[in-house]
């Protein structure tokens, strides 16, 4: 007997998950049933068709078959190789492994077996390095003969198991799933079946259905944020933002506070905001300006307004190092000095949580600084007058969307040193006007960049010695945290141990994702004092920090990076009076990838390296799926998507002034409404 679909169930209850598998889902966001569902591929190779040997070709991945001769296996200077030479009707190729010994015997001469690999050439020869193989025990149309999904990769998850372990349950369990959007909008759109959708995302019988499948689950994507934007610009329609009492000029006496002029950009933009924070109707801004041109405080500037004209602000940082340096710069502002400034971060005691909540239930001006923790449901704002969102590339879809809906229609203000689309702010945020900071404060000198390579390392070395003994300070960022077995990718923490030896006058902290806050904030307080002068991390270096005496940024293996992270990364430097240099170390020789590291040698300005990037990447290839550049969606691409997104919009605004309790499609609504508590409030509230 079928047991009946339970979209909740924990991993941990379907066959073949303990302990260990159960953690490595987790860390790939997996902890139930429909989790599994969703988690799709990362790209796919097609393995359909095998190809004969003579027509093999160099640098094409393919699937072969043929008849294993000879096999030797030997070791040299403690690395083992095994040797094959593989044959068919056809033809003939070489076939070589590094570290894999257990070859030898699992291809014994004149075994057949099915390969799959990229052959290169050596000289004369193709050669095939490392192939993975079948021999009688694994059937046709399952690791080959089809097309095959490769997933995302973690620890403590063997590919083929994940594999294995997906397809099984998505036949298992596919046909099951219920349909979450309504019949209509189905058929006005001609959208496959979500299970049919699903299925086809993970097994693709062909192209043809891949793409119909993908654009359903695109399209699902972007409605589910379109119907919030709906609901909420319907809320708003009768539940105005607070009225906010200001005076003129306020924003003028918060320049006149500090110890610099503001930049022309600033003093503008802070205007404009003001103008939007007087209106009756929610403000929608999108404030970009590149790295290091003062968003800060020109968002602080509005908070400031709101706090004065009798309402409530809140600052939303992606990260707690962030958070908390937000936090430091709003508490010693003179024009803040008046009101009360949070600090909310994630693991509070339920005293502190029930503190917080008190105090912002009292109609009472106060600011509040803080992360994800504070889209938490117990967070609720009685008088929430504007809500910043800071480099907002770094937050889920759901989860901007769940700030946007605290409190009755707050005023909102999105920053971001990465330009956004127009097609992926609509999609994003709604609508969304625009302003932008182009000038930098006087006497910033753009960061010189080079483009090194991993070899260079003694170099750059020599070169951090003598920065060191001027007085500089430096950031250190890696790909991984922990280097990883077989990788050959530098983790941060040995590498924070290395460069202890190699430069110990620096005394190097290092700052990474498995940290706890407390422990971050330690390390970056001693860089940040000068205790340390040398700071080892991962991307948690990206945003934000500000550290004015530090000059230099190092990146290893920078082709692993995106062109707009290496620039925010850089943007970290030279924020002083002295200037930054910025060394990116590439860990490949291949021309295509120092082609796209040397635009940041060249090009300064965030905005034209966005568009080269982009221009670079192109987009619309059966790739599968990844989280698509800035905008967090899983499947919806927008690049390619313009379209649907526009259509998602017209049909949320349709079905909801119909229908704004969403009635006809139940699953739907309990779905938004899990996601989105605040705005369903907001609606029963209007
Ligand atoms: P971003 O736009 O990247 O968020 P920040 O707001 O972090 O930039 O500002 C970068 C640095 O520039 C901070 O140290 C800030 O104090 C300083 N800064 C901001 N505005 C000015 C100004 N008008 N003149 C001088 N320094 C400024
Ligand atoms: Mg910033």
């Amino acid at each position: 007997m079928r047991e009946p679909f339970d979209p909740e169930l924990p991993v941990s209850r379907l066959p073949g998950v303990g302990p260990r598998r159960e953690a490595g889902l987790s860390r790939l966001g997996v902890r139930t049933l429909r989790d599994a569902l969703f988690l799709f591929p990362r790209r796919y190779e097609d393995r359909r068709r095998l190809t004969p040997l003579e027509e093999l070709q160099e640098g094409r991945p393919a699937l072969f078959r043929g008849r294993v001769g000879e096999l030797s296996s030997q070791r040299s200077q403690g690395k083992h190789r095994v040797r094959g030479l593989l044959s068919d009707p056809t033809g003939c190729l070489r076939l070589l492994w590094f570290h894999r010994p257990g070859v030898a015997a699992q291809l014994p001469p004149g075994t057949e077996a099915v390969f799959w690999g990229r052959p290169a050439r050596f000289g004369d020869a193709l050669v095939c390095v490392n192939p993975e193989f079948w021999t009688g025990s694994v059937p046709q149309g399952e690791e080959w003969g089809r097309i095959v999904p490769v997933y995302p990769g973690t620890e403590g998850l063997p590919p083929r198991w994940l594999r294995s372990f997906l397809l099984s349950q998505v036949e298992r369990c596919a046909p099951q799933i219920p349909e979450e959007l309504p019949e209509s909008l189905i058929r006005r759109r001609g959208l496959l079946p979500l299970k049919e959708a699903v299925r086809q995302l993970h097994a693709p019988d062909d192209e043809v259905r891949w793409r119909e499948a993908r654009r359903r689950l695109a399209y699902q994507e972007l409605l589910e944020l379109q119907v919030p934007f709906a609901l909420r610009r319907r809320a708003a329609a009768s539940l105005p933002p607070p009225v906010l009492r200001c005076e003129k000029g306020v924003s003028e006496r918060f320049w006149a506070d500090l110890p610099f002029d503001p930049t022309p950009g600033q003093r503008e933009a802070l205007r404009a905001l003001e103008a939007d924070l007087g209106g009756r109707h929610p403000m929608n801004r999108l404030l970009q300006g590149d790295v290091g041109s003062g968003k800060t405080l020109v968002a602080l500037g509005a908070l400031h307004l709101v706090l004065r004209g009798g309402a409530q602000g809140a600052y939303l940082a992606p990260t707690e190092i962030l958070a908390r340096q937000v936090w430091e710069v709003a508490r010693r502002l003179p024009a803040l000095a008046p009101f009360p400034v949070d600090l909310v971060l994630g693991g509070r005691s339920l005293r502190e949580r029930e503190e917080q909540a008190e105090a912002l239930e009292r109609p009472e001006p106060r600011l509040v600084v803080g992360t994800h923790a504070l889209l938490e449901d117990s967070v609720r704002f009685s008088r929430l007058g504007l809500a910043v969102i800071d480099e907002q590339h770094r937050f889920g879809v759901a989860q901007r969307a769940a700030l946007a809906a605290k409190g009755r229609s707050p005023h909102l203000l999105v920053m971001t040193a990465t330009p956004i689309p127009r097609t992926l702010s609509l999609a994003l945020f709604g609508d969304l006007s625009s302003l932008a900071l182009r000038d930098l404060p006087p006497g910033r000198s753009p960061v010189v960049t080079r483009v090194l390579g991993q070899k260079d390392l003694r170099r750059v070395l020599a070169f951090l010695r003598q920065e060191l003994a001027r007085g500089g300070r430096a950031f250190w960022v890696c790909p991984l945290v922990e280097e990883s077995e077989g990788t050959g990718l530098p983790g941060a923490m040995q590498r924070r141990e290395a460069l202890a030896r190699a430069l110990p006058e620096s005394c190097p902290e290092v700052v990474h994702g498995r940290l706890d806050g407390a422990a971050k904030a330690a390390a970056l307080e001693r860089f940040r004092s000068g205790e340390s002068r040398l700071l080892v991390g991962t991307t948690v270096l990206e945003v934000g920090i500000d550290v004015p005496e530090a000059t230099v940024m190092v990146v290893e293996h920078g082709e692993r990076f995106g062109l707009s992270q290496l620039h925010q990364l850089r943007g970290r430097v030279g924020r002083g009076s002295s200037r930054g240099v910025c060394l990116l170390l590439s860990g490949t020789e291949e021309e295509d990838s120092l082609r796209r590291l040397r635009i940041l040698e060249r090009i300064g300005d965030g905005f034209r390296i966005a568009e080269a990037d982009c221009a670079l990447r192109g987009g619309g290839e059966m790739g599968g799926v990844r989280q698509h550049g800035d905008s967090g969606f899983k499947v919806a691409d927008l690049r390619v998507d313009a379209a649907l997104l526009e259509q998602a919009r017209q049909d949320a605004q349709d079905w909801v002034d119909a229908e704004p309790a969403l009635d006809s499609c139940p699953l739907f609504r309990k779905r938004l409404e899990e996601r989105y508590p605040d705005v369903f409030r907001l609606l029963a509230g209007a």
